[in-house]
């Protein structure tokens, strides 16, 4: 029988110990701008950039009119001969690079066939030193470039730039942005609707890269003063704090909001029954703006529609401050089972993360049933309109999760997604299990036999940019960084020196740019452990996992002397090793082994104390490891 458990395995290891133990990987020095200790160095800098828009919605031709003024500071040590902006509605210009790159049978970041999509940029002028000069801007694909004709300065010299721009709502925006028809009116989500300064950093200079579909965002921080027009019997939700409620809302509407920012549970702003009801807006004809502010973002979204029920609720933060937590649907999408349940759902992810991760810095959150299956925007998220209960738990909990990465914790997204889909994801499984006593479940380690059969076919690591993972393996961008996250925190280094680790990261990055090595040396030095191992095997490689149980043997042939177990790693990836031991006599122990164990060599034997004879050994009992094999995990004596 004991040959006939070796029969499963695979005869001869393929671990090298000194590909996982690699002396060369991350050697080089911390610098004066990213310290070795994984903070930002004392001579760390980003620009900053306020964002002041107009935008009126055309809703005859379907269209976004806007002009946007940008305050830049330029805070880095470099003269700037050029700026770099972002174009993200070229993507749904049939000609794009995302178009073209689009597979026959399409995928959800498609552009769908939209035939009037782009940018329209009427002008661009830049005002410097009280001088304004009218640039002629080179635009390639989702990027613009203004030449200038003088240097921006190093080290806080300032350029406003303004853009007059329009462009052509598409019904379906790479499930980001678009349009959905309902019975009551069209719900407007509109996202990327205004040109965007690229981000100039002290890594790559001028972040250019396009923007394809995938890859999603890279931004600078700053305020945001904006104005939105729309026709007069729409209600507008938009990131950050409304300036004029007098104007837009009746004295109803006021009234119920100042209730509802009193109550924890959730207060009727417009309900069901007053759709469409001239009564719920201050004005019957014409347009009315909507004027929003926001206190250092990275961005700002809006939606607009004449369908919205509206409801709201009081955020309780840490702090001792309070917020709002909103939501807008439409009737498709009401009831206790659906939408009935998203401020809820919404405020309670914000109090959760407010606690555990880092105080929600701003005031207002709300989700808006939609067109996107699921998009993050700071404070405003985007869910589709058509599901309910666990999956509205999910997708709420998910993207507002996204404020804290990227939109607090400013990653750069579109180099590299597992920064914020995975920590996200990470975050989220806390979250669902403490959402009203666990009624959506214990989502932290349930994907691990699964996580097992995507590494055994995986074939892009996690570093890969988005724009060349393979589209079947983009879920591990989410999957794979959220397991490994969990078997760092429980299964390496314990729930208390990570979640403090982690705390550091946070705290240290929050409203800055950190790359990859500066989370990496953040955990290392907080945890106060060498993961370069981990970080090496789980986010550079496509390595697997195969812990196996080799033999059992004792010693002087008597199982009262003690028994010598040998097991083996035998494939290239190394993890901690748990034991669970069985003796004939009932002895029941678990063993931890550390993860050192396999900087010996494939095969490891250590002296277990056993006072009968063994009747089984278990490797991993508890299923925490991604373990491609685990035939081979069980030993057994007859
Ligand atoms: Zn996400």
């Amino acid at each position: 029988m004991i040959l006939s458990q070796n029969t499963f395995a695979q005869d001869t290891s393929i671990y090298d110990k000194n590909q996982v133990f690699d002396p060369l990987f991350m050697t080089h020095d911390g610098t004066e701008f990213r310290s070795a200790n994984g903070a930002p160095g004392p001579k760390y800098w980003q620009n900053s950039v306020n964002y002041n828009i107009h935008a009126t919605l055309d809703e005859k031709d379907t269209l976004i009119n806007g002009n946007v003024t940008i305050n830049y500071t330029n805070n880095s040590p470099d003269e700037l001969k050029y700026l770099w902006l972002q174009l993200d509605q070229n993507l749904f210009n049939p000609d794009s690079r995302g178009a073209a790159t689009t597979l026959v049978t399409g995928d959800r970041f498609d552009v769908k066939g939209y035939k009037k999509g782009g940018y329209h940029i009427q002008s661009a002028t830049v005002i410097y030193k009280g001088k304004t000069y009218k640039i002629d801007p080179v635009i390639t694909d989702t990027r613009m470039q203004l030449r200038l004709p003088f240097t921006v300065k190093p080290n806080g010299d300032k350029i406003d730039v303004k853009v007059q721009y329009s462009f052509s709502i598409p019904e379906y925006g790479a499930d980001r942005m678009g349009r959905l028809y309902t019975k009551n009116g069209v719900v407007y989500q509109l996202a990327q609707w205004y040109p965007r300064m690229c981000v100039y950093d002290a890594v790559k200079g001028w972040n250019t890269l396009p923007y394809m579909g995938l890859g999603e965002f890279y931004c600078d921080y700053g305020d945001f003063d904006y104005y939105v027009t729309v026709p007069a019997d729409m209600i507008v939700a938009g990131s950050g704090d409304l300036q004029n409620a007098e104007q837009v809302l009746t004295r109803t509407e006021i009234k119920r909001l100042a209730e509802a920012s009193k109550s924890d549970s959730t207060v009727f702003i417009v309900k069901e029954n007053e759709i469409g009801d001239k009564s719920t807006r201050p004005a019957e004809k014409g347009m009315l703006t909507w004027h929003f502010k926001m206190h250092n973002s990275r961005d700002v979204s809006w939606t607009a529609s004449k369908a919205f029920i509206w409801d709201a609720a009081r955020i309780n933060f840490p702090s001792g401050r309070k917020g709002i937590s909103m939501a807008v649907y439409p009737i498709e999408s009401k009831g206790y089972d659906a939408y009935g349940r998203a401020t809820q759902y919404l405020k309670q992810s914000i109090e959760f993360y407010s606690k555990t991760y880092f105080e929600y810095p701003w005031n207002s959150a709300v989700a808006v049933a939609g067109v996107a299956l699921g998009m993050e925007y700071p404070g405003i998220i985007f869910c589709s309109y058509r599901i309910g209960k666990a999956n509205l738990w999910h997708d709420i909990t998910h993207e507002i999760g996204h404020n804290w990465f990227p939109m607090i914790v400013g990653s750069n997204e579109r180099r590299y997604m597992w920064m914020d889909e995975g920590m996200n994801t990470f975050i989220n499984g806390y979250a669902s299990n403490a959402f009203h006593h666990g009624e959506y479940g214990d989502t932290t380690n349930r994907s691990i036999l699964g996580m097992a059969r995507t590494m055994m076919r995986a074939k892009d690591p996690l570093m890969t940019p988005p724009e060349s993972m393979s589209l079947r393996d983009y879920g591990q961008y989410y999957s794979k960084t959220a397991v490994g996250l969990n078997i760092l925190r429980n299964s390496v280094i314990g729930p208390d020196r990570f979640d403090y680790a982690f705390k550091t990261y946070i705290d240290r990055w929050a409203f800055k740019h950190p790359q990859p090595n500066d989370f990496f040396r953040t955990m290392n030095d907080a945890a106060g452990e060498d993961l370069n191992w981990f970080w090496k095997e789980w986010f550079y490689e496509t390595w697997k996992l195969d812990q196996s149980v080799k033999s059992v043997k004792y010693v002087d042939d008597n199982a009262a002397n003690g028994a010598l177990i040998t097991i083996e790693n035998l494939q290239q990836m190394a993890l901690p090793v748990t034991l669970q031991i069985t003796e004939e006599n009932g002895n029941r122990n678990e063993l931890k082994l550390p993860v050192e164990v396999w900087q010996r060599d494939s095969e490891w034997t250590f002296k277990y104390n056993s006072t009968s004879p063994i009747t089984s050994v278990v490797l991993d009992p508890h299923d925490e490891l991604p373990d491609i094999n685990r035939k081979n995990n069980t030993w057994k004596s007859k």
